[in-house]
């Protein structure tokens, strides 16, 4: 699914057959969970492949490995212009982008990395979350705490919690986990952000144990566009209950809507919600359809 014999991926400054990019069982990164990550998308628009938001997907690329002590040898704009290069290696105009920061070096000390390894992949992968209403459940498992780890960093080994609260809600038979945060508000997703809606207005987490998805602020963006009134705040999931409508945002899963939060439902036609219209607002800006927008892409170097 994610390579064939086909397949190119970048990997330490060359182009190669992704069946032979490789790591040893000795990297540090594979034993602490030592690496950071991007996920990003290229779209297909009337001016061919491009990549939504490149700077500011492979600015926070820099700012996670200068979170842990990660060196990164390349400038926002070569990231981005490899990535271009990779899809444009494997024919691919709507895909998704993988940049991986790892340290392969056999290592098993706990200091960080001296140097570091650079894999950008890319493959054709649809909605994540898919296109269904998604029925979610408050997860026993908390958000990593801010205090512990840098949480707005995209971390590899932070994804642990991630994994767990995932499988764990749908073991219980709910599609996805909503996580909480340490002091019990309303956090985020395993790999997304979450937003309610009340009265006519937005309501998402502030900034502190959340990821702040690129997704979420370009939603922000496009609903006060819109006139519509953002509060970032904290809220716990009793509050849901005065919600009409709710829905996750991030780079794979895009926008998506949610039927209910463990036995509190939401029963307006999501196309209906202010989450479904900034939906397909989101798809018009980042397959090119919204000329006024277009400055939102990186352009192609
Ligand atoms: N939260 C988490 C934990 C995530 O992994 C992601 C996906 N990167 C998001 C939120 C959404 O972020 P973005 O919109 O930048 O993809």
């Amino acid at each position: 699914m994610y390579f064939t014999s086909n397949t190119v991926a970048f990997l330490d400054g060359e182009f190669v057959p992704a069946e032979q990019a490789a790591c040893g069982v000795y990297a540090q990164s594979l034993h602490y969970g030592y690496a950071v990550f991007e996920g990003i998308r290229s779209y297909n628009t009337p001016n061919g492949a491009q990549i939504f938001k490149a700077e500011e997907h492979y600015e926070r690329l820099h700012y996670s490995c200068k979170s842990v002590g990660l060196p990164l040898e390349y400038s926002v704009e070569e990231l981005t212009r490899i990535s271009y290069e990779v899809l444009d290696r494997n024919n691919l105009t709507d895909a998704y982008i993988r940049p991986l920061v790892y340290a392969a070096t056999p290592n098993m000390s706990l200091k960080v990395a001296t140097t570091s390894n650079v894999l950008i992949a890319v493959w054709e992968w649809g909605k994540y979350l898919g296109d269904q209403l998604l029925r979610l459940s408050v997860s026993p498992y908390q958000r990593p705490n801010p205090k512990a780890v840098p949480i707005e960093a995209k971390v590899s080994g932070h994804y642990v919690n991630s994994i767990i609260a995932s499988s764990e809600a749908k073991g219980r038979g709910y599609d996805e986990a909503l996580l909480l945060d340490m002091n019990g508000y309303v956090a985020e997703g395993p790999g997304a952000n979450f937003f309610f809606e009340r009265n006519g207005e937005l309501f998402t987490a502030p900034a502190g144990s959340i990821l702040r998805g690129i997704t979420r602020n370009t939603i922000i963006d496009l609903a006060r566009e819109a006139g519509i009134t953002v509060h970032e705040q904290f809220f716990t999931p009793d509050e849901l209950r005065t919600a009409s409508a709710a829905f996750m945002t991030g780079t794979a899963a895009e926008v998506i809507g949610v039927a209910s939060v463990d036995d509190v439902t939401f029963d307006t036609p999501f196309q209906q919600t202010i989450g479904g219209m900034l939906a397909s607002h989101y798809h018009a800006l980042v397959t090119g359809q919204t000329a006024t927008r277009a400055a939102s892409f990186a352009k192609q170097q």
